[in-house]
C-alpha cells in the first residue's frame, strides 16, 4: 500500500462515520439555531495553530470540524432559514456529490467520461424541456449562477461583437443581481458601457425605460447588444416582463439573457409556468439547481438557445488535447461532446450526478410538489403579514419572496431581524426597496412547514422595546455568508 492508502475496512469505517455525523446534523436541524456566528478572534482560539506535519486520527479531526468549524455558520438548509436564498439539498443529491468525487471520472472530455457526459446531456435535456428550449439549444452545468451569467455574456459577445467589448453596451435593471454588472466588468466593459436602468414602481425592468436607454446609446453611435433580465430578482422575487422584453430585444437585435438563477425551476409548477411566460424566448438563461432544485452547492447552469454559439465562444483546441478531438458532422445527436469546449473550465466536477440521482429517485412530481409548497407558503406568509397589526406588507409574494416592515423605521426593524438571529429561532435578511429598509423572507426549503413561517413572523412582530443590538457584527457583514 502507498503511504496515502487505507485498507478497505478502514475506508468503510471512515465513510460510515461521516454519514452518521451528517445524518445526525440534518435530523437535529429543527432543534438547532439557524445561525451561529463567530469572530476572527474566536476562530483563532478555537482552531489554534495546527501543525500540518503531524498526522492526526480521522475521528479527532471530525470532532474538531463538527465542534469548532461546521456549526459556526448559517444553516441554509434549516427549516426556518428564510434569509438570502435558502438551499436545502436532498440526501440523494448529497450522496451524488460524494459519488462524483469518489468515482474517479473526468467530466471535461468525452474520452474522460463518455458515460457521465451522456448523463449530463440527459439532465440538460430535461432542463431544455422544462424551459421550453428547442433541440438545437445547448448548455452546461457550472459552479453557480454568477459563472453562468458570465459565460452567457462571453457567448453573446462572441456572437455579436467578437472577442473584445468594442462599442457594445450591456443593459440590466437596478433590481438585477450584482453578478450581471460583475460579469460585464470582468469582460472589460467600461462603466459607461454598463447601463443599470432604474426599475419601475413594481421593481421591474420596464421595456419603455429600456427602449429609451437603447435609443440614447444608438444616437451616441454605440451598439446596444445585451440585455440581462431577472426571473425573479433576488431582493423581491419579481419577474421582469419577459415577453415584452423579448419583443424589444428582437426588434433591436439585442441578445436577451434571463437570469432565472433563483426562479427558473418554478417553471415546473403550473403557477410558476404562467409567471415565467416568455422565458423560452431568451437567447440564454441562467439556472441554479442549488437553489430551487434542492441540490447541494455547487450547481449552476447556463442554457443557450442556439447551442452552436456556446461552442463557438469557448472552443479553443490545444495539441495536448488532440486525442480528444471528435468527429463532427452528421446527426448532432450522435456527436460526442467535450464539456471542456463549452465553458471556461476544462477539469470540472460531475455535477449532473446529484441532479440525476435525486430527480430520478424521487420522481419529478415530488420536486414539483416541494416547489409548489414554497409558493403556497410565501402566499400565506404575505396574507398573514398583510393582516397583521404589527407589520406592513411592502412587496410580494413574488415566487418565494415577501418584503415587509413594522413601520417603526430601520433601527427598529434591523433590531428585530438581529434579535431573531440571536434567539436562534430562525433567520431572515433585509434589503432596500426605493431606498427604504425592509425585512425579507425567502421561502424555498422543502422541509419548511407553516408552523416554521408562523413562528418567525410572530417573532418579528414583537417590538424591540429599545433593546440594544447584540454585539458580534451583522450576519451579512464581512464574516457572514
Ligand atoms: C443567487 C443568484 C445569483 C448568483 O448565483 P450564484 O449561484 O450564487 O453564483 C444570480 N442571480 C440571481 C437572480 C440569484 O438569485
Amino acid at each position: 500500500m502507498s503511504e496515502l492508502e487505507l485498507s478497505p475496512e478502514r475506508m468503510r469505517e471512515m465513510g460510515y462515520q461521516v454519514v452518521d455525523r451528517l445524518v445526525e446534523r440534518i435530523a437535529g436541524l429543527d432543534a438547532a439555531p439557524a445561525w451561529r456566528g463567530t469572530t476572527r478572534a474566536e476562530m483563532r482560539r478555537r482552531l489554534g495553530k495546527p501543525d500540518p506535519a503531524e498526522p492526526v486520527a480521522f475521528e479527532a479531526l471530525l470532532d474538531e470540524l463538527f465542534q469548532h468549524v461546521l456549526p459556526l455558520a448559517t444553516s441554509t438548509d434549516h427549516p426556518r432559514f428564510f434569509a438570502f436564498i435558502p438551499s436545502c439539498p436532498t440526501w440523494p443529491g448529497v450522496l451524488g456529490d460524494f459519488l462524483a468525487s469518489g468515482s474517479g471520472i473526468y467530466p471535461g472530455t468525452w474520452i474522460g467520461s463518455g458515460g457521465y457526459t451522456a448523463l449530463e446531456l440527459e439532465v440538460l435535456g430535461w432542463f431544455k424541456e422544462w424551459i421550453g428550449y428547442p433541440a438545437e439549444s445547448a448548455g452546461l452545468l457550472m459552479s453557480g449562477g454568477s459563472m453562468a451569467t458570465l459565460a452567457a455574456l462571453v457567448t453573446a459577445r462572441a456572437a455579436r461583437l467578437g472577442t473584445t467589448p468594442g462599442d457594445g453596451v450591456v443593459y440590466t435593471s437596478s433590481q438585477a443581481h450584482s453578478s450581471v454588472v460583475r460579469a460585464a466588468r470582468i469582460l472589460g466593459f467600461a462603466e459607461g458601457r454598463i447601463r443599470v436602468v432604474e426599475a419601475d414602481d413594481a421593481f421591474r425592468l420596464a421595456p419603455a425605460a429600456l427602449a429609451e436607454a437603447i435609443a440614447a446609446d444608438r444616437s451616441r453611435g454605440l451598439n446596444p447588444f445585451f440585455v440581462a433580465a431577472s426571473a425573479g430578482a433576488t431582493s423581491t422575487g419579481v419577474i421582469d416582463p419577459l415577453d415584452e422584453l423579448a419583443d424589444l430585444c428582437g426588434s433591436e437585435g439585442a441578445w436577451l439573457h434571463v437570469d432565472a438563477a433563483y426562479g427558473g425551476f418554478a417553471v415546473l409548477t403550473r403557477r410558476g409556468e404562467a409567471l415565467l411566460r416568455g422565458l423560452h424566448r431568451a437567447d440564454s438563461i441562467t439556472l441554479d439547481p442549488h437553489k430551487w432544485l434542492f441540490q447541494p452547492f455547487e450547481a449552476g447552469c447556463l442554457m443557450v438557445r442556439r447551442g452552436r454559439e456556446l461552442l463557438e465562444a469557448f472552443r479553443v483546441s490545444g495539441t495536448y488535447l488532440q486525442d480528444t478531438e471528435l468527429s463532427d458532422g452528421g446527426d448532432p445527436d450522435d456527436a460526442e461532446v467535450n464539456f471542456g469546449d463549452r465553458g471556461p473550465q476544462l477539469t470540472r466536477s460531475a455535477r449532473a450526478l446529484k441532479i440525476w440521482l435525486s430527480v430520478r429517485h424521487f420522481g419529478l412530481d415530488r420536486f414539483r410538489g416541494a416547489i409548489e409548497r414554497g409558493l403556497e407558503l410565501a402566499e400565506r406568509a404575505a396574507a398573514r403579514i398583510a393582516a397583521s397589526d404589527a407589520l406592513e406588507l411592502v412587496s410580494g409574494p413574488h415566487l418565494g419572496v415577501v418584503c415587509f416592515r413594522s413601520g417603526g423605521g430601520e433601527a427598529e426593524d434591523s433590531t428585530r431581524v438581529r434579535r431573531l438571529l440571536d434567539e436562534g429561532t430562525g433567520m431572515v435578511s433585509s434589503t432596500r426597496l426605493r431606498g427604504e429598509y425592509v425585512m425579507r423572507l425567502c421561502i424555498m426549503n422543502h422541509r419548511t412547514r407553516w408552523e416554521d413561517v408562523e413562528r418567525v413572523i410572530a417573532a418579528l412582530e414583537r417590538p424591540s422595546a429599545g433593546e440594544p443590538s447584540v454585539a458580534g457584527g451583522r450576519p451579512n457583514s464581512r464574516e457572514g455568508p
